[in-house]
């Protein structure tokens, strides 16, 4: 289980994002290392990750 440090948070691997506040059954952010987590508490910021001129994230379909 990982430490939330924002609402929302980017695996920098899989360019997933996860809205910790509507984690749902199905949803593998349990699983996800706290190393590859960087958190936002803006979605706009998340979804702008890892920078914003070459966004590359999409949404959880759980969490969203
Ligand atoms: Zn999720």
């Amino acid at each position: 289980m990982i430490e939330y440090k924002g609402r929302y948070i980017v695996n920098m691997r899989t360019y997933k994002i996860h809205d910790t506040c509507n984690t749902k059954k199905g949803c593998k952010l349990n699983k996800m290392q706290q190393s590859n987590a960087v958190f936002y508490n803006k979605l706009c910021e998340a979804k702008n990750y890892p920078n914003e001129i070459t966004p590359k994230t999409e949404t959880c379909k759980y969490c969203f």
